[in-house]
């Protein structure tokens, strides 16, 4: 089995101090779990920024965060969210300047609950577009089993390198459920070369991490997808990666250091 390598999604848009008191907002607080997480087995970071709470996408404070991240722990992998929570169109993709390593990208639209993820397919050209200019991997984020042919056509299209790495989120209301018979059919339904990880959402967290760590695919964790350890238990997102170090264990799946997630990436 390959070497497994672990994502952390310290922030993500919606979790509130409110919600829970290990979410860490600011840059500086974001920069200190990154250590904690890194220290734990995490090799790359997810970094969504926030202004006073509510989500952001200027270049001026993902600059920080990064800042923040790079000088406590200047070996992890810095991906960007592009994601569209509380943020629209072009504006999305105003940190890719900063040129991250690597960045999102949501290769079609899904509902959420209640509202439209709106991904209209000249905001993902343009996000990709983007990408390509500043060499940044893009992290595909697939919400639902088209998005996978969409990916497939923006590497067609010259606009994303294979080998293509995926992340499917799964378990979000309104998305594809979060089951291993759909995991397998994504699975399946990725070019040959292909990584993948799996982002479960909620209280599929868990289950869907095991079945990524299981079928020899890369695991995300951390407060974004879901803030509680175990039922009326919160989490950190420390304790969270060092969950997955221990389930690996079970599995006799190595952590990626950060330069192994690199190769293992083509970074
Ligand atoms: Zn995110």
């Amino acid at each position: 089995m390959d070497k497994l390598i672990i994502t952390v999604a310290p922030t993500g848009s919606v979790p509130t101090k409110e919600m829970t008191p290990h979410v860490p907002l600011t840059p500086k607080e974001i920069g200190e779990d990154a250590l904690r997480c890194y220290n734990a087995g995490a090799s790359i970071i997810h970094i969504h920024a926030r202004d006073n709470g509510k989500p952001a996408s200027g270049i001026k404070i993902f600059k920080e965060i990064i800042d923040e991240v790079k000088q406590r722990c200047p070996e992890m992998i810095i991906q960007i969210s592009t994601g569209g929570r509380g943020r629209s169109g072009k504006k999305r993709g105003s940190a890719l300047k900063l040129k991250p390593e690597m960045a999102s990208l949501t290769t079609g639209s899904v509902n959420f609950s209640n509202m439209v993820y709106a991904n209209p397919p000249e905001l993902i050209d343009y996000l990709a577009e983007q990408m390509k200019k500043y060499s940044i991997k893009p992290e595909c984020e697939i919400f639902d089993s088209a998005m996978i042919s969409n990916a497939i056509l923006l590497y067609e299209a010259g606009l994303i390198k294979a080998p293509i790495h995926f992340n499917f989120v799964m378990g979000m209301t309104g998305a594809l459920p979060a089951n291993e018979r759909n995991l397998k059919f994504l699975i399946d339904s990725i070019p040959e070369n292909s990584t993948w990880c799996v982002s479960g959402i909620g209280r599929y967290q868990l289950d869907m991490n095991r079945y990524a760590i299981y079928h020899n695919g890369h695991v995300r964790t951390g407060l974004e997808d879901n803030i509680y350890m175990e039922k009326g238990v919160l989490a950190t997102n420390a304790g969270l990666v060092e969950r997955i170090v221990r389930i690996s264990k079970e599995y006799k799946r190595d952590i990626a250091s950060p330069s192994e997630a690199r190769k293992i990436l083509s970074l």
